[in-house]
């Protein structure tokens, strides 16, 4: 039983400059939000309201159209648009944009459960779903879809509390100032799948969380000490480190009878149960050497990337980059006028010297070291060789499908070759081909 996974990097952490920051509501909430159809993975959702229409917080504005979560408004105002707007990655995506009335007149149709006990699984479910919970840890999975699925096949449940990417403190903050809800999100996630205990993960790089959680879990929660090593936050190596059990290539946590939530994703799940609120907003690290007044704050989701910058002073110096996110598997900001969605655990504005440090430019020098980290035992080298000579099969076939987008080949790799950036790219290339050639088999199918 293997408790440490293979490979993974030191990046510098830069988390002091908000670990110690609580969390603070916006100075000035903002005069619009553009709420993106777009939050989850999945199908965009389909907005149910029109312009002119009154909107009040937790309304629900925007249904599922097939793998999805619904969305809610996130502040109470008027519905002054439903059009494309800028997306953070790039792009335009169907938005609904809310001007703020400013006077946060709630009014989710969800029930509180305080008596969750009382509760079964499927209405458990019920509530997950109508409260438009999605994993909160970046990748956007609907976490209806991750309970209903893995019921019956997961005999373990853990929280990631890990947050291995640099700068990032918003689950160090939550765990600090309302670790409460962790814990009871858990219970409720124990009680769902029917087990009796369940785990916390945490770096030791937070001795102050790791001391809180301990002092909150009790009732079959374990909290489990996990050394500092990127990306240590990452599904699969999270679940080596608590259970020695290592998911297969191309396999899914379910596989080895694990589920594993983001706090933040626990404790929405806490509140849409216990206290009846959909999740419409977040704690956001806004941090990086380029901004005045790094710090951390609880944004309605769909709130401007460039106010989120004035709430933090805006730029002493200007930014290299603005990624949404960390510097490891951060996306890069195109469009300051892009909104936050359910994903965006920080904004990050890094100067030339902190970007010198992930800086992609040059051409590979075969030194193998990107091999040497890659925590799913894959050849970054070579993946990145066939993605750029566009050989979709070979590059597939070297498993480049099973990279987790961790970012540690890119941090060691000494000519920063831009590797996750070519798998992005190849994964969605690969997926195209993939479709096509279904369609294709699927038309010859119908000729026979
Ligand atoms: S190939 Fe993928 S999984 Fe491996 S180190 Fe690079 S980004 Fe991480
Ligand atoms: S670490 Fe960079 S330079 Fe070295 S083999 Fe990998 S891609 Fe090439």
């Amino acid at each position: 039983m293997k408790l440490s996974f293979y490979g993974g990097v030191h990046p510098n952490e830069h988390k002091e400059l908000t670990c110690a920051k609580p969390v603070e509501a916006l100075r000035k909430a903002p005069a619009q939000v553009c709420m993106s159809m777009s939050m989850h993975l999945g199908a965009p959702c389909a907005p149910i309201v029109k312009v002119g229409d009154q909107v009040t917080v937790g309304q629900k504005i925007a249904e599922i159209t097939g793998l999805g979560a619904p969305i809610h408004a996130s502040v109470s105002g008027k519905v002054v648009a439903v059009e494309p707007r800028p997306s953070c990655g790039g792009g335009k995506a169907m938005s609904v944009v809310i001007e703020n009335d400013f006077r946060d007149t709630f009014g989710s149709e969800l029930t509180p459960h305080p008596d969750y006990e009382t509760l079964t699984p499927g209405e458990i479910i019920g509530i997950v779903k109508e409260a438009g919970i999605t994993g909160m840890g970046g990748a956007g999975f609907p976490t209806h879809v991750k309970i209903s699925s893995g019921i019956g096949k997961v005999d373990t449940v853990i929280v990631n509390a890990a947050e291995c990417e640099p700068y990032l403190t918003s689950d160090h903050r939550l765990m600090l100032e309302q670790g409460e809800k962790i814990v009871k999100g858990l219970k409720i996630l124990m009680k769902t799948f029917g087990l009796d205990k369940g785990y916390i993960g945490i770096e030791d790089n937070k001795p102050d969380a790791i001391a809180k959680m301990q002092s909150l879990a009790d009732g079959g929660i374990e909290v489990v000490v996990c050394r500092t090593r990127y990306p240590q936050g990452a599904e699969k190596q999270l679940i080596q480190r608590v259970t020695g059990r290592e998911v297969p290539p191309g396999g899914l946590p379910a596989h080895v009878g694990c589920a594993v939530f983001n706090a933040s994703t626990t404790a929405a799940v806490y509140e849409a149960v216990v206290e009846g609120r959909p999740l419409t907003q977040r704690i956001v690290t806004l941090t990086g050497g380029a901004l005045n007044e790094p710090r951390n704050v609880l944004a309605p989701f769909g709130t401007p990337i460039s106010h989120l910058i004035e709430e933090a002073g805006g730029f002493k110096e200007t930014p290299d980059r603005i990624l949404m996110g960390g510097p490891m598997m951060g996306i890069a900001v195109y469009d300051l006028s892009a909104c936050t969605i359910k994903g965006n655990n920080g904004v990050l504005c890094m100067t030339k010297a902190e970007a010198a440090e992930h800086v992609e430019h040059a051409e590979c020098i075969r030194c193998g070291r990107c091999v040497n980290v890659c925590p799913m035992h894959l050849t970054p080298v070579y993946m990145h060789l066939y993605a750029e000579k566009r050989r979709w099969d070979d590059a597939e076939a070297m498993h480049l499908m099973d990279c987790i987008e961790c970012g540690s080949c890119n941090y060691i790799c000494p000519a920063r070759v831009p590797l996750v950036q070519s798998f992005r790219m190849a994964k969605f290339e690969i997926r195209g081909l993939a479709m096509k050639r279904k369609a294709a088999a699927e038309k010859e199918a119908k000729k026979a």
